[in-house]
Parts: structure tokens; C-alpha cells; sequence
């Protein structure tokens, strides 16, 4: 008796501490089903930027719940090489494919191949990104505008081929992946929260011209999150270092299975009436985080060297 209430008290500690993961670009050592393994079986889903950080870690989740992948960015060997590990550790098929989300073309090739080999694609999650820390008077023009090109008309690009090629006819889900950083404009990031912003707004206007032809679109804004390219740029090290991570209010920096998993809430049926909204994943992050401009300046020269 004794045993198994100690036993419960362990589950439920369990319960509530983060699920692992592992900072490289390599797939979790062990993993726990809190949803239905189930959950995506029969789906395929359309990554971009499934071969690194946050976008890897989702496709492993997803197909971890029965789900076939499509990654797709530039660096077709760093997709391939990410779908070899996550096929050895999933046992679900996953295609790499090389695009440039700039350029439509390369999107719509992709989707075509993707078709021929899948037959369907159910899920869309544009993840592709670039950041960098920089203050709006050293941002170059052109700095401003690759932002934007990649992020926000990058995903228009692969919402609207996916919506002609194939979830007009069928019905789909799109998650953006965008950030939390214009909400109080996060010093050095006007590049990046502007475009963020731009997509934030594409979620709500698609899901109302889309939510006719059984589309759901909906934006996922992650907090700090450890073991990612967006990490070590953007003075993740540093905030951990000088304790900053104590001023969220749940006391740390998120990991890439806890976006995984957000993720999946929204690309699943388990969301199937929510549609035209941000879901903030950041553990209260960018309520109490600094923002003081001087002193990020500070942070982001000290990280750079
Ligand atoms: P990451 O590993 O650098 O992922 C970005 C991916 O986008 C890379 O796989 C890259 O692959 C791909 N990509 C870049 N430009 C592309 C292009 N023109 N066409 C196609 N693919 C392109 O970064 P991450 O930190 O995991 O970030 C993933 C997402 O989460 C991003 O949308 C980011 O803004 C968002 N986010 C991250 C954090 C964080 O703490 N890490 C916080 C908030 C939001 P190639 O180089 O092969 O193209």
C-alpha cells in the first residue's frame, strides 16, 4: 500500500516536470506517449525546416503518432541526413526535399513529388526562419527584407501551393510558427517581430477565407527554447549565465519536445474547432522578460564574441 502511494507520488512529480529531450539535432533517447500514439496515423504532414531545432524535434513527434513527414529547406543534405535518424528512430516514412520558401517554384515542385509519393499531405507546419540580433540603426535594407522574404512571404508562398495543389479540395491544417516578439517590440528584433507579426495576421485572414473549405490555420509563438539555432543566436547562453530565465514566471526556458507537443495539439483532431488564433508556448515568457534597450545591446554584443 505504502509502495504504491509512493508510486503515484512519483507519477504525479512526472507529470509536471518538462519532457525530455536532447539539445543536438538527434532524436530523443526515450519517449512517453501523453497523447494517442494514434493520433496522426494515416496523416502526412509538410515541414519546412524539418531538418534542424524546433522543426526536426516536431517532425519526430509527429511521427512518433503515426504520421508521415515531408522536411523541406535549401540544404538538401541536411534534410536527408535528418530523415535517415528520424526514420531509424520512428519507423515512419519521412521524404527530404530541398526548396527555397522564396521562391514558389521550388515550393510547388516540392509538393509534387511530396503528392506523388504520399498521395495526400494533411498537415502544413511553415517553421522555415532566419533571426539575428540587431539594432534597427545597424539593420541593413536588405537585412530587413530577407526577414521578411523568408518568413512571412515565404509562408504565404507554402500555404497558397498547398492550398492549389491540394487542401482546397480536401480540407487541411496549417500551423505558422511565428514569436511572441512584437507584442511589446523586443529591442534589437524589429526585423523579425514585424514579419512574425505579418504572419500572425495571415493566420487570422486565411482562417477566415479558408475556414469555408474545411482549413484550419492557426500560429504557434514559442518562448526561449533550448538545443535551437534561434537559442544560441539570440543570447539564449547569455540569459541562462546571468540567471534571466528567473524572470519568467515558470522559471526556465522551454525545450523542443514541449513545442513538439503544442504543436501536435493544434495539428490534430484535438483542435478541430480551433482555428484563427496564436497559442503563446513560452511558460509566461514575454509577459515579464527584459526589454530594456541598452542593456540587450549590451547582451548581444557579449554573445557575439
Ligand atoms: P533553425 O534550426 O535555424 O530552423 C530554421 C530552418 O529554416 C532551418 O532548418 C533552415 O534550413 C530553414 N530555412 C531557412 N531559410 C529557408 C528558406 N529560405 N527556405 C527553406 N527553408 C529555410 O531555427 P529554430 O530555432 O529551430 O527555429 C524554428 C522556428 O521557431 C522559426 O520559425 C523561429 O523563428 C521560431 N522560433 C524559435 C525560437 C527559439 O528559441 N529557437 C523562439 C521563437 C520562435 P536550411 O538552412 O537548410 O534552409
Amino acid at each position: 500500500r505504502a509502495g504504491g502511494a509512493m508510486a503515484e507520488v512519483a507519477a504525479a512529480a512526472r507529470a509536471v516536470e518538462p519532457p525530455a529531450d536532447v539539445d543536438s539535432d538527434e532524436c530523443l533517447r526515450e519517449y512517453r506517449h501523453l497523447f494517442s500514439p494514434d493520433i496522426l496515423a494515416g496523416r502526412v504532414a509538410f515541414i519546412t525546416g524539418g531538418g534542424s531545432g524546433i522543426g526536426f524535434r516536431i517532425a519526430e513527434v509527429f511521427m512518433r503518432h503515426g504520421c508521415r513527414t515531408v522536411i523541406a529547406s535549401r540544404n538538401l543534405q541536411r534534410v536527408s541526413e535528418a530523415s535517415k535518424k528520424l526514420v531509424a528512430a520512428t519507423g515512419q516514412q519521412c521524404l527530404p526535399l530541398s526548396i527555397d520558401v522564396r521562391q514558389p517554384q521550388t515550393v510547388a515542385a516540392a509538393v509534387d513529388e511530396a503528392l506523388k509519393e504520399f498521395e495526400r499531405i494533411d498537415i502544413l507546419i511553415n517553421n522555415a526562419a532566419g533571426n539575428f540580433l540587431c539594432p534597427a540603426s545597424a539593420l541593413s535594407f536588405n537585412a530587413f527584407k530577407t526577414v521578411i522574404d523568408i518568413d512571412t512571404i515565404g509562408t504565404f508562398n507554402t500555404s497558397k501551393v498547398l492550398f492549389e495543389k491540394y487542401f482546397r479540395d480536401h480540407g487541411g491544417v496549417i500551423v505558422n510558427i511565428t514569436a511572441t516578439l512584437s507584442y511589446r517590440g523586443q529591442a534589437l528584433q524589429v526585423h523579425a517581430g514585424a514579419a512574425k507579426a505579418a504572419i500572425d495576421a495571415m493566420t487570422r485572414h486565411l482562417a477566415v477565407e479558408w475556414g469555408p473549405s474545411n482549413i484550419r490555420v492557426n500560429s504557434l509563438a514559442p518562448g526561449p527554447i533550448t538545443g535551437t539555432e534561434g537559442y544560441r543566436r539570440l543570447g539564449g547562453k547569455f540569459a541562462e549565465g546571468a540567471n534571466l530565465f528567473d524572470k519568467i514566471p515558470l522559471k526556465r526556458a522551454g525545450n523542443k519536445t514541449e513545442i513538439a507537443h503544442s504543436v501536435l495539439y493544434l495539428a490534430s483532431p484535438l483542435s478541430s474547432y480551433v482555428t484563427g488564433t496564436t497559442l503563446v508556448v513560452d511558460g509566461g515568457s514575454w509577459l515579464t522578460s527584459a526589454n530594456n534597450f541598452p542593456a540587450m545591446l549590451g547582451i548581444a554584443s557579449s554573445s557575439a564574441k
